[in-house]
């Protein structure tokens, strides 16, 4: 006979595997199942980012207090997970430099936002330009703030590994099966697969990244809500700058409403350095090449013209954003020049190689306005996770277990009182602090 699954999880990103593993720790005797696609987790942007373990300074403690809250969590506990399990965690901490007032005014509101997010004053200091030039003489600024609580990790590592441990705990992960079709009977829903038998399941959480507007819609949930993505490009350095500054430097984002424009020079926890990302639109998740976008180009234009987004793609501030965008990617020169306002001596000829590029999928309401945090939606035997962006991996573990608190905050899952130990955590003490 045809089994049930308890619970089912589409998606084996760092978000979807992190909830296996809490769910997996303090459920027993439940079957667990998480679905991805790609032939192995952390396959998409889990493993295409720039690998920050994320300090809290950049998050309104007011509009982004749970991504502030993860953030500052996460840092903790991922630098936890990395020491038992062997795994790179470098403390580096990075620089963010404003070049001109307005970037010195917002660097004095970050500091704030910080030090209310919970960081100490000698892991947030503002610097003017002449402390910048002893601790980093490449860099040019006219101030700075440097925040030592900052860490470079490899994100694809730390998702294998929690998988492993979501394993042992008896969770399974199927993959190479992709979610076509979603359905409900009374008591379970019916999910049908592209390469695989149709999966029953008595619950459905939806971690699907960039497709997670599409599986929830797929559910009749979030209908009034599309979503644009944005590849996220990198130049990797030759040697020669290898030494060229010791930390991560980032600027101070130029339009406050899209903080992911400005790309950086980044430190790798593997000692590589990069420049990036930059944000050009594309069609899909998964357009990490010309055929990919445009092959994906005409549904997604369809979809676009029929929801909230229309109006965002044919706003003025946005087509010229995007056009800068679009030139960055077809230019080496003019991506790097980006970075040059901070950093004057990197020169173009120095980057042979392009690095990995990652989609971030942002979400736009019916009202054309892109949304800024995280949206949890309930379904009729399921629950989503739509918008999860950065700095989702930061947060995943933390965050995780905020999502679990509220399934079980709604009746959808039961969870004992009981201390339960999750690894070297305890999932009450987080659930208590991540909710607090
Ligand atoms: C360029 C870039 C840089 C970033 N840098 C950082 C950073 O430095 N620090 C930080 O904290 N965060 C960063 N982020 C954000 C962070 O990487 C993401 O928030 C996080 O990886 C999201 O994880 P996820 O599990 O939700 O998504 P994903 O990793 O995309 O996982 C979703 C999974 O769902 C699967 N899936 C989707 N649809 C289906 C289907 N129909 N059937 C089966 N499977 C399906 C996919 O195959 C995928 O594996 C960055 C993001 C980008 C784009």
């Amino acid at each position: 006979m045809e089994k049930t699954n308890n619970i089912t999880i589409i998606g084996g990103g760092i978000l979807g595997i992190s909830i296996a593993y809490f769910l997996s720790s303090i459920i027993k005797n439940k079957s667990i199942l998480v679905i991805d696609q790609a032939p192995t987790v952390a396959y998409h942007t889990s493993s295409r980012n720039t690998g920050k373990v994320h300090a809290p300074f950049l998050y309104d403690p007011e509009k982004k207090k749970l991504f502030a809250k993860a953030a500052s969590m996460g840092f903790e506990m991922w630098e936890t997970y990395a020491k038992i399990k062997n795994l790179p965690f470098k403390r580096d901490g990075v620089l963010e430099v404003a070049t001109d007032e307005k970037g010195i005014e917002r660097l004095e509101k970050y500091k704030r936002w910080g030090e209310i997010n919970g960081l100490k004053k000698d892991e947030l200091q503002l610097l003017d330009n002449t402390e910048v030039s002893k601790m980093e003489p490449e860099v040019k600024c006219k101030k700075a703030i440097y925040c030592t609580k900052d860490g470079s990790v490899d994100y694809g590592a730390f998702t294998n590994a929690l998988a492993n441990d979501a394993k042992a705990n008896g969770a399974a992960i199927l993959l190479e099966t992709k979610v076509t079709k979603i359905s409900h009977s009374d008591d379970f829903i019916k999910i049908d697969t592209l390469n695989h038998d149709t999966i029953k399941t008595k619950f459905l959480i939806n971690a699907a990244g960039g497709q997670a507007i599409d599986i929830a819609h797929h559910a009749d949930v979030a209908k009034n809500l599309t979503d644009i993505h944005f590849r996220g490009e990198y130049w990797e350095a030759g040697s020669e700058y290898k030494d060229l500054t010791k930390v991560s430097v980032y600027s101070v984002p130029k339009h406050s409403q899209y903080p992911f424009l400005d790309p950086h020079w980044i430190v790798r926890a593997d000692g590589r350095r990069e420049i990036g990302p930059n944000a050009v639109p594309v069609t899909s998740p998964y357009a990490y090449d010309f055929q990919s976008n445009l092959k994906s180009l005409f549904p997604k234009i369809i979809e676009i013209l029929g929801s909230g987004a229309r109006k965002v793609i044919f706003d003025p501030q946005f087509l010229s954003l995007a056009s800068e965008e679009f030139l960055s990617s077809l230019s080496k020169t003019v991506m790097i020049n980006r970075v040059r306002e901070f950093l004057p001596k990197i020169k173009p000829s120095a980057f042979k190689k392009r690095g990995t590029a990652g989609i971030r999928s942002s979400v736009v309401n019916e009202n054309a306005t892109f949304v800024p945090d995280a949206v949890l939606k309930e379904g009729p035997m399921s629950f989503h996770i739509l918008n999860y962006n950065s700095p989702g991996a930061t947060g995943a573990l933390p965050f995780s277990v905020y999502v679990i608190m509220q399934m079980h905050e709604k009746g959808i899952l039961q969870i004992d009182d009981t201390p339960n130990k999750c690894g070297p955590w305890n999932f009450h003490d987080i659930a208590e602090n991540i909710t607090m």
